[in-house]
């Protein structure tokens, strides 16, 4: 455990919490589903970066996580691979319809992104995904939801329009993603957010990823998180 810390000291990474996973430093370690493996090494990722580290292996366990880590440091496969296997762990007959994966990111541009990156890891895998998010037409966007799809990746807006439209229902949602939220904090997306996580079971896995952590990030994580663990890589936040 002590090697753990001075390596997580070296890099910058702070982790708090109870019973944590250790951290892996292979995809291997992970064991993914061959497919999966096919897709990382098709992204020319050959090994994780160190947020994916650390969280891929205490998201995979199924905990609530708090990911502070800057730009570019790979947060979007932390929570996209593990809401791959997710996905596949759920049993296959369900009456429920609508996403079981729900990612919320506060612009248009940042949904897109994370929409083109899931839907190379869930291609094979035979999940849809769907955007949804402001500048698309509502009744295109409509029609896509309503012929289903297990992943979306949407901005706070244009979701609760879709959810006020019943296009789509969280019955079936069991993973939540808030990307950027310190983002959505400054764009005004608060009430939306509390509106959305309203809507989502209580027994969901909810991820939580941040550039900083203000401390009304702070109060929202502690109201709709539970018993997460905090990882923070590098002088950030
Ligand atoms: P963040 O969300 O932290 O800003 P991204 O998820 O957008 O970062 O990733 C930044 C870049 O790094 C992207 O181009 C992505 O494809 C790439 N990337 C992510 N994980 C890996 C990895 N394990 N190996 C190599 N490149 C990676
Ligand atoms: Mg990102």
């Amino acid at each position: 455990e002590q090697v753990v810390m001075d390596y997580r000291k070296s890099l910058a990474i702070r982790v708090f919490g109870l019973d944590v996973p250790r951290p892996i430093k292979t995809f291997q370690e992970c064991g993914f589903l061959t497919q999966l493996m096919h897709a990382i090494s098709k992204q020319g990722y050959e090994k994780p970066t160190s947020i994916q580290c650390q969280a891929l292996p205490i998201v995979l366990s199924g905990r609530d996580i708090i990911g502070i880590a800057k730009t570019g440091s790979g947060k979007t496969a932390a929570f996209v691979l593990p809401m791959i296997v997710h996905i596949m762990d759920q049993p296959e007959l369900q009456k429920e319809e609508g996403p079981i994966g729900v990612i919320c990111a506060p612009t248009r541009e940042l949904a897109h992104q994370i929409y083109l990156e899931a839907k190379k890891f869930a291609k094979s895998h035979g999940i849809r995904v769907s955007a949804v998010y402001g500048g698309m037409s509502k009744l295109e966007q409509f029609k896509e939801l309503k012929a289903g799809c297990e992943i979306v990746v949407a901005t706070p807006g244009r979701l609760i329009d879709m959810l006020k439209m019943k296009a789509l229902t969280m019955l079936r949602a069991t993973y939540l993603v808030l990307d950027e939220a310190d983002r959505m904090f400054d764009l005004g997306f608060e009430p939306q957010i509390r509106s959305i996580v309203g809507q989502i079971r209580p027994d969901r896995q909810t991820l939580l990823f941040s550039a900083t952590m203000p401390r009304k990030i702070e109060k929202l994580a502690r109201e709709i998180l539970s018993d997460p663990v905090r990882v923070t890589v590098g002088e950030v936040g």
